[in-house]
């Protein structure tokens, strides 16, 4: 079974990378932040705070969420309706950060990573996917880039798909995501053990794509 764990903070490219990868060499993707996303996007329908642990435990159960597969693309549905482009908006990022600390989310949401992953060659991307989710993962990679670029990427995909955003917000909340995502007592991003460490600041997607499969390939 070939299993691929991709980690890192958010903006380091990884998601753009696992989707190529998992196209090349045809296996499955699961884009694990955007479970997280969803879990945000049905607090907000409920009128829950995403720090709210006993309000959120009421629902976390019972969340009608579903990953499915059209085309091989991953698409998030809550609730019947397809929010794949929803969870996409910036102010759910950091909605999605604060729900993502609570272990009842957590474990809920690698209970399904798992059940998705079960039996099947893949790739994952999110921040404890190596280290807690598929921790016997063959290949582990811990993906990152100095914070002032990942903003500047973040800036350049917001803004193409026609939201209104200024760069030193964005930087801002990447530098507050990373702290809660680094800082959260259950499951926090960190490198594995064993993952190889790939700092893309100065790398195109190509070249961090090919850094992959060379040693996946190998
Ligand atoms: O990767 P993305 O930015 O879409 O993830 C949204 C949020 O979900 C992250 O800021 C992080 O807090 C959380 N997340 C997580 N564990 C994962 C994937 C995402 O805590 N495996």
């Amino acid at each position: 079974m070939l299993n691929i764990a991709l980690d890192g903070p958010s903006g380091s490219g990884k998601s753009t990378v696992a989707k190529i990868i998992a196209k090349k060499l045809d296996i499955l993707y699961l884009d694990t932040g955007a479970m997280y996303r969803a879990c945000a996007l049905e607090a907000l329908y409920r009128g829950v705070n995403c720090l709210d642990e006993g309000a959120v435990e009421s629902f976390i159960n019972e969340i009608d969420l579903k990953i499915v597969y059209e085309n091989g693309a991953q698409k998030t549905i809550l609730r019947g309706e397809d929010v794949s482009q929803k969870i996409r908006q910036n102010e759910v990022s950091m909605m999605a950060s604060n729900i993502s600390s609570l272990p009842c989310v957590r474990k809920k949401m690698v209970e399904m990573q798992r059940d998705v992953a079960r039996g099947v060659d893949c790739i994952l991307d999110g921040r404890d996917i190596g280290t807690h989710v598929l921790p016997d993962a063959e290949f582990k990679f811990y993906v990152t880039a100095r914070p002032e670029v990942r903003a500047e990427r973040r800036y350049k995909e917001l803004t193409e798909k026609g939201q209104t955003v200024e760069y030193d917000k964005i930087l801002e909340e990447i530098n507050v995501r990373d702290y809660n995502d680094s800082h959260r007592e259950f499951s926090p991003l960190r490198q594995a053990a064993d993952a190889i460490l790939l700092d893309t600041s100065e790398m195109t997607i190509d070249e961090v794509t090919e850094f992959i499969l060379s040693k996946v390939k190998k």
